[in-house]
């Protein structure tokens, strides 16, 4: 039989094309056919944020955009979802994601849930106060202080475990929250990586409002998480990290994204095979 230039093949091929860009990556996957669906933090100014126009800046978004186009996604097929640090072990799982950008410490809690590629920032946990404030000065004198946090994150943890456990802790969705308490009296300081409350200290409406503490009470290595198992996005995606550091783009987007709020981030840590 001849089937070549007939309608009848002409529509099965065409078919065939549609099936297999419907099944493509599978809807479980964060993958939908050559979109891929990216997690990042939407109110975290220097890291990840949602701009009132709908556009997404920041240092995390920038490497989020990096590693996807090193995956084969070009900008226009990347659709990035808000990932709140509670959600991100279950945005992963639930395959809501192909990858999680977010701010987001690797720790062994978290790797017995999901996997991460990285590290690809080191950042440290510290104190946002008000610009007044003289009472809080060290790590103990928060055991009498109302702090805020935010729910699933390592900041809240510490906390809890060992930097303050009788500090008078709230945990909010987000560190955004936070701020608005920190500025109405409500707390008397907003804890978490110094990366993130130096992006909200340096933002035009909060100039001369708040400080840092300057107290280095952690280590957070930055990773990107996926579904745990998956070898080889992580393999790829360490190699693009890779990459992005030695072409120097790692060192572009950390000034780019950092210098205007002063932060004096770290070396780019060494990528863990
Ligand atoms: N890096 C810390 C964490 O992963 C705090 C920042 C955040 O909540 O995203 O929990």
């Amino acid at each position: 039989m001849k089937l070549r230039n007939t309608p009848a093949a002409v529509a099965a091929v065409a078919l065939l094309a549609l099936t297999a860009t419907a099944c493509g990556g599978g809807s479980d996957s964060g993958s939908n056919g050559d979109k891929i669906t990216v997690g990042i933090k939407f109110d975290q100014p220097g890291l990840g944020l949602k701009t009132p126009d709908g556009k997404y800046v920041g240092f995390d978004v920038d490497v989020a955009r990096y590693v996807a186009k090193e995956l084969g996604y070009t900008e226009d097929k990347i659709n990035f979802k808000q990932a709140p640090s509670a959600e991100r072990e279950n945005l992963i799982k639930n395959g809501d994601v192909k990858f999680i950008v977010a701010s987001y410490s690797i720790n062994d809690k978290r790797k017995k849930e999901v996997d991460f590629a990285g590290p690809y920032f080191l950042a440290h946990q510290d104190l946002l106060v008000r610009a007044d404030d003289t009472s809080i000065t060290k790590v103990e004198d928060l055991n009498s202080k109302k702090l805020c946090s935010v729910t699933g994150s390592t900041s809240a943890q510490n906390v809890r475990d060992k930097l303050a456990p009788d500090a008078d802790l709230q945990q909010l969705g987000g560190y955004s929250e936070c701020l608005t308490g920190l500025q109405n009296k409500r707390v008397d300081a907003l804890t978490t990586d110094d990366s993130i409350l130096a992006g909200y200290a340096s933002q035009k409406e909060h100039q001369g409002k708040f400080k840092l503490a300057g107290l280095r009470m952690s280590d957070e290595n930055y990773g990107i998480g996926l579904k745990k198992g998956d070898d080889e996005l992580r393999g790829k995606i360490n190699k693009a990290l890779e990459k992005m550091v030695s072409d120097g783009t790692w060192e572009k987007l950390v000034k780019e994204h950092f210098g205007p709020s002063g932060y004096k981030y770290e070396p780019a840590p060494k990528v863990q095979g």
